[in-house]
């Protein structure tokens, strides 16, 4: 995309002389343009649940609320979609703050990886329970990473948390730990329902789910979970894999530098 600017525009005689400039302005456009997207993704995700709760809200008002059945029918509806509202603005929040993370905000200390993990896995225990799944912390408990340990835990959290949901019931997740010369790995690793190589770029994309028709039931969810992890993954000056086939399972395989340092490329 470029922008043009005459700065000099004058008749010689017969002739014309203008001098343009032209600015390269690519990048400022497709930020502006994503965060537009952005907003206006967000709005319609936002949209969704609150048109469900005022709509039975008031349909309940109406005179449903006189039968018993659709009372509490209706009010289960409103209060999932209440939930959904309040992880959707959960999520809207951590990826605005995860985008604003510079380096001077990161928290970078010295963290064990095994207790860390297993403090996340300890959180989940209600999918666990639910979705009647094992999961496995596979990492030593001697290894220490420099890192923050906040957004580290994040990215557990929701790849763990993925890893039970896009599952089958007695379904495996395992976290395990790898490590080369100068880097270390984190790899999260689900027996579940897999995604298709055609959909694996795009579940890093904000709001973007795999349609239900391809994943079986349809479960709940904002598509912000891994743009989350991706965007702090990057913060962390690691970077991301997928490998995954469907009806096997998804791996998720993150690599860091092993000493942290300002701008760390690896
Ligand atoms: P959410 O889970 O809230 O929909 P995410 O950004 O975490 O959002 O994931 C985006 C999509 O990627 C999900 O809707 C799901 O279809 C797919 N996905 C993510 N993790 C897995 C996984 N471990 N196994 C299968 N599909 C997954």
């Amino acid at each position: 995309v470029v922008e043009a600017t005459v700065v000099y525009n004058k008749q010689v005689h017969h002739r014309f002389e203008v001098i343009v400039l032209l600015y390269d302005i690519t990048e400022a456009w497709t930020v502006e343009q994503m965060q537009l997207n952005f907003v206006s993704n967000a709005s319609h995700e936002l949209r969704t649940p609150i048109t469900a709760i005022s709509g039975f809200a008031e349909t309940l008002m109406n005179g449903a609320k006189n039968d018993p059945d659709k009372l509490d029918e209706f009010l289960s509806i409103i209060q999932k979609e209440s939930r959904k509202l309040v992880r959707l603005a959960d999520d809207i929040l951590s990826i605005s703050r995860t985008q604003s993370d510079d380096e001077q905000s990161l928290q970078i200390s010295d963290c064990e990886l095994a207790a860390l993990g297993q403090e996340e896995i300890d959180l989940l225990h209600r999918g666990i329970q639910l979705h009647q799944v094992t999961v496995s912390n596979k990492i030593p408990k001697d290894v220490t990473v420099q890192t923050d340990s906040q957004q580290l835990g994040q990215i557990i959290k929701n790849l763990v948390a993925n890893g039970i949901r896009y599952n089958h019931p007695h379904g495996q997740v395992t976290l395990s730990y790898a490590e080369t010369n100068n880097r270390w790995q984190l790899i999260v690793e689900d027996d579940g329902i897999g995604i298709a190589a055609d959909e694996q770029h795009k579940v890093f994309e904000r709001f973007y789910r795999v349609s239900s028709n391809k994943s079986g039931e349809l479960i709940s969810g904002t598509g912000l979970g891994l743009p989350i992890v991706a965007e702090s993954v990057k913060n962390l000056g690691g970077e991301i894999r997928l490998n995954s086939e469907v009806g096997k399972g998804s791996k998720f395989i993150l690599t860091f530098p092993k000493t942290w340092h300002p701008n760390t490329e690896i």
